[in-house]
Parts: C-alpha cells; sequence; structure tokens
C-alpha cells in the first residue's frame, strides 16, 4: 500500500474519482497453475482422447490461448454412460456408504492440497479474480466434498425411509460462472447417495475440472463412478438425452433448460435444473446503510456479476435512495478492475467475448429506454474480455435491464415507498431464485421473507453459500435443490421426500 488520495467525504461531493489507496501490483505466479499444453478427458478411470476436435481454451484476460482440450463425439458420451453404468452396477451400487464416505473425504483433502494451483487454474481459465477463487470457489468445493462425505453412511437415518435408493447414472451439466464449485455441487452429493456421473463442463472453462479428475483418480475412486466428457452445446445436449441415464442435473441458461426439460418430458427420467435469475436486493430505510452498501456490491460485483442469484435488482426505499447511490458510487469508484491474478484486483475478467457482447446489447438497451447510466471510473485494460462496474437508475419495470439476466457487472436501481410496492417489485419477474432484505426490524424482515417467491433469501447480508444450505429456485429459476437435506434426495429414490 503506497498513499490514499482523497477523503470519501471529499470524493462525494466532487466528480473526480473516488478515493483510491494505491496498492503495488501483488500478482499471483501463474507457474503455480501448472497449465499444460494438453488436457484429456476422464473416462472409465482413464485419460482419453476424445474423438472431436481440438478446441483451444483462452484466458479471458489477456486473450492468449492457455491449452489444448480434447473434446468427445457422441460416441465418446455413449463410452461414458456406459463406463457409468458399469461402475454403478459392479462397485458402486455394492460398496457401503460408509467406504463412499471414505472417497469422498479423500477428494476434499486433495482439493484442499492442490488449492493453491486449483485456485489459478480457475481464474486463468476463468477470468475471475484470484482472491475470489483462492478464498470462495476452491475452499467451498472442498467443503462440498467434506459435508456429502459425512451423508454417505447415514442416508438410512435422514427421514428418506427405511432403504433409500440410488438413482443409478447421472448426467450432468455445468456452466463457465464457478467451474470447480458447480462441478463440486453436482458429483458430491450424486456420490454420496451412491449414483455414478458422467459430467460436462462449458468449453471455456474445462481446465479445473480436468485438474479434479487427476485428484479424483489420485483418490483411488474405482474407475468409472466420475467420468468427465468435454465439448460444446451438443455434446451437452447428447448427453442429456442420453438413453442410458436415470437422472439429469444441468445449471445454465433458463432458454437451455426449457429445451432440456421438454426434451425429458415423458422419459421417467429424474430431472433438476438450476437456471438464471433476477435477484432483488430490498433496502429498507431503516437498514444498517454502510453495511447493506457492501452487500449491494458483494451482490453484484463478485464473480463480475456472473451469478445466478446476483442481486441485479436493487430496490432502495425512495427516503433514502439519494443517500444509498451517493454511498454505492463511492464505494463502487474503490473497486479495483484488471488483471485477474493480481491480489488487490476485485473485479477481474469477462468470462468471454460473446459474454462480454451479451453483456454490452443489454446495457445498450437500458440506454436506448431511458435510464441513466452511470460507470466507473476505473481503468479498463486495453487487452482481453473486460467491463466495467456500471449502474443504471431511473430503471422502470418494463426495462429489458429491469426483466432479463444481464449476468455482468451492471446494477439496476429502482425505488419504492411501502413494503407493499417493494414484495409487488420484487416479485415482479419470471424468476425466482434469491433475493436480499435489509432493514433493522425483525418483523418486516420475516414478513418480507416469507413473502417473497425466491428459493434463497438472505437476510442483512448476500450471496453466503454453505454445502449445508440448500439452493435452489421457483418459476423460470428452475427446479430441485442442490446442498443440504433436499440437496441428497434429488439423487435419491425415496419414500419421503419432505424436508425434515
Ligand atoms: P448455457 O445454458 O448455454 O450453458 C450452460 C451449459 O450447458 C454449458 O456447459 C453449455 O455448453 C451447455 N449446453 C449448451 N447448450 C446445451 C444443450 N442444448 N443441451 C445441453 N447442454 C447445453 O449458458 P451460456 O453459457 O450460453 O450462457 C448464456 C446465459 O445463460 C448467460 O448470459 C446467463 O444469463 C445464463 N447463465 C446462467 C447460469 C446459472 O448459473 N444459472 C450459468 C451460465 C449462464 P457450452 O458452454 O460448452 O456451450
Amino acid at each position: 500500500m503506497t498513499k490514499s488520495v482523497t477523503t470519501p467525504a471529499a470524493a462525494r461531493n466532487s466528480p473526480s474519482p473516488p478515493p483510491q489507496w494505491e496498492y503495488s501490483p501483488a500478482p499471483e505466479s501463474a507457474a503455480i497453475g501448472r497449465i499444460r499444453d494438453r488436457y484429456q478427458m476422464y473416462i472409465g478411470g482413464r485419460f482419453v482422447d476424445g474423438r472431436g476436435e481440438d478446441v483451444k481454451t483462452i484466458n479471458p484476460a489477456t486473450e492468449e490461448a492457455l491449452a489444448a482440450v480434447s473434446t468427445a463425439s457422441i460416441a465418446d458420451v455413449d463410452d461414458a454412460v456406459t463406463a457409468a453404468r458399469t461402475a454403478y452396477q459392479q462397485t458402486w451400487s455394492r460398496i457401503s456408504g460408509a467406504e463412499r464416505g471414505k472417497y469422498l473425504f479423500r477428494i476434499a483433502r486433495g482439493i484442499a492440497e492442490r488449492a493453491r494451483e486449483l485456485a489459478v487454474v480457475e481464474t486463468l481459465d476463468n477470468g475471475k479474480p484470484i482472491k475470489e477463487s483462492r478464498d470462495v470457489d476452491v475452499p467451498t468445493a472442498s467443503a462440498h466434498f467434506f459435508y456429502h462425505a459425512g451423508w454417505a453412511d447415514k442416508l438410512q437415518h435422514a427421514g428418506f425411509g427405511p432403504a433409500p435408493r440410488p438413482l443409478g447414472v447421472a448426467g450432468q451439466v455445468i456452466p463457465w460462472n464457478f467451474p470447480l464449485l458447480m462441478a463440486a455441487w453436482k458429483i458430491a452429493p450424486a456420490l454420496a447417495a451412491g449414483n455414478t456421473v458422467v459430467i460436462k463442463p462449458a468449453e471455456t472453462t474445462p481446465l479445473s475440472i480436468l485438474v479434479l479428475a487427476e485428484i479424483i483418480a489420485e483418490a483411488q475412486l474405482p474407475p468409472g463412478v466420475v467420468n468427465i466428457v468435454t465439448g460444446a452445446g451438443d455434446i451437452g445436449a447428447a448427453l442429456v438425452n442420453h438413453r442410458g441415464l436415470d437422472k439429469v442435473a444441468f445449471t445454465g441458461s433458463t432458454e437451455v433448460g426449457k429445451q432440456i426439460q421438454a426434451s425429458l418430458a415423458g422419459t421417467g427420467r429424474r430431472i433438476t435444473l438450476e437456471l438464471g435469475g433476477k435477484a432483488a436486493n430490498i433496502i429498507f430505510d431503516d437498514a444498517p446503510l454502510d453495511q447493506a452498501i457492501e452487500g449491494i456490491v458483494n451482490g453484484i460485483f463478485f464473480n463480475q456479476g456472473h451469478v445466478c442469484c446476483a442481486g441485479s435488482r436493487l430496490l432502495v426505499q425512495e427516503s433514502v435512495a439519494d443517500e444509498v447511490i451517493d454511498k454505492l458510487r463511492a464505494r463502487i469508484g474503490t473497486l479495483r478492475l484488471g488483471d485477474p491474478m493480481d491480489k488487490n484486483t476485485d473485479v477481474g475478467a469477462i468470462n468471454s467475448a460473446a459474454q462480454l457482447a451479451t453483456i454490452r446489447s443489454l446495457t445498450d438497451s437500458g440506454d436506448a429506454e431511458g435510464a441513466a447510466r452511470w460507470t466507473s471510473p476505473c481503468p479498463v485494460p486495453d487487452r482481453g474480455f473486460f467491463f466495467p462496474p456500471t449502474v443504471f437508475t431511473g430503471v422502470a419495470q418494463s426495462m429489458r435491464i429491469a426483466r432479463e439476466e444481464i449476468f455482468g457487472p451492471v446494477l439496476s436501481v429502482l425505488t419504492f415507498r411501502t413494503p407493499d410496492e417493494a414484495l409487488a417489485k420484487a416479485n415482479n419477474t419470471p424468476y425466482g431464485l434469491s433475493a436480499g432484505v435489509w432493514t433493522e426490524k425483525g418483523s418486516r424482515m420475516l414478513g418480507i421473507a416469507s413473502a417473497l417467491r425466491a428459493g434463497v433469501v438472505w437476510a442483512n447480508t448476500f450471496n453466503r453459500f454453505d454445502p449445508a444450505a440448500a439452493f435452489g429456485g421457483y418459476q423460470e429459476s428452475g427446479f430441485g435443490r442442490e446442498g443440504g437435506r433436499s440437496g441428497l434426495a434429488a439423487y435419491l429414490d425415496t419414500v419421503d421426500q419432505e424436508d425434515s
């Protein structure tokens, strides 16, 4: 840290850039990631070449190629499902829950042991700040395996009936925003419940799950229990439509989720969908405002806003709106955008050129529909996919920026006068994944939280995740839960799926 430039109060009253502590660069070493020239898929306990074309995965912060990745053909998907079926029948469904738990513990420890390497790989491949991959993605992924390891031998005592059975083979498709963490969310409960899996990562972020494959191999998980096929959406479609599956779990866009649900209708296969969101973050006038500002910033700028449960619609009580927006701009102006490998960076790179184009197009619609755009004065690198933190005020509920998932560092601000108006606006969305409420009044908190149509409601906080807490949505945010006891139920054939 070298110097501070000006005081926060002075900055709020002046149009010049807000105060910045200037830090010396503190880059993590890319060498820790041990990125190889080429990666293979993982099927039947072996690293194998796919019969698809190799693709290059790039570093979105530099646009440079990181590594070549072998990709699957439809025949490879078939091989992977066959390997998963064989493993299910010959080993995984035959061993005890306590034995399954030991493997999960080993994987959890393997992730923890290689945490620094995984964080670097994730940041290089995804563009997220190293402090987030280091402090959130990787430890939470490890925690997911630890948590589910503990469940593996207790399923018959968990209120699922005396003999809950696994479903069989699960096909899982995950997105690019939390590549390792989403892999953990999918694989850990499936294995704890006794299923085997075939999983496909997003084409733009395959590396961390392929390092996880090494950890799985080192843990000596029986061959075929976890299979990883790489490729684009066509391989995802081939996987979820494969007749050899008993269960499909998908996280990604609502559009693709709807296609999957339509194509699986009538097949009898179990399905869970974790889709998009447009969460309301509601600030009442009695809220602890400085704390709320931190929650708003975390809610929308964590992971560049590439978060399905991001607090992308800020609902502020009119009487404090000016004060909140003032404080918010001052705080956002202190966020550092740039090299994701620098430990001081708050906002990293957008994951792909395509996602950057989506963000630009949706924010342009905000201008065209009459909202007022404010952009952080932070410098933006010339190279790489970057979008500065942006706030729209004067947003009407009908605008696209209030209705559609932007999936970027863009906040839409709306105001309200009464709790009923806040609730009506918060629920005026086709989604229903998450919401935040900020107030000192306990009764109001409970009343609003219970009337919000959202799977997760945070009270005086935002974006808190725990493996023991169920996560999932309503309406176009999908159905089914991940995490906690309800998340296990999604991988079990049970007589009672009620929450205890
Ligand atoms: P997608 O839904 O297209 O991608 C999610 C995963 O599904 C990826 O692995 C993708 O493969 C795969 N996939 C794509 N098409 C199919 C298909 N027909 N059948 C099965 N699998 C398929 O999301 P995008 O990456 O295109 O992002 C688009 C928008 O979706 C974002 O702007 C955001 O709004 C939202 N989104 C929401 C997420 C969430 O967590 N809820 C996560 C990601 C995106 P591949 O990427 O290789 O093409």
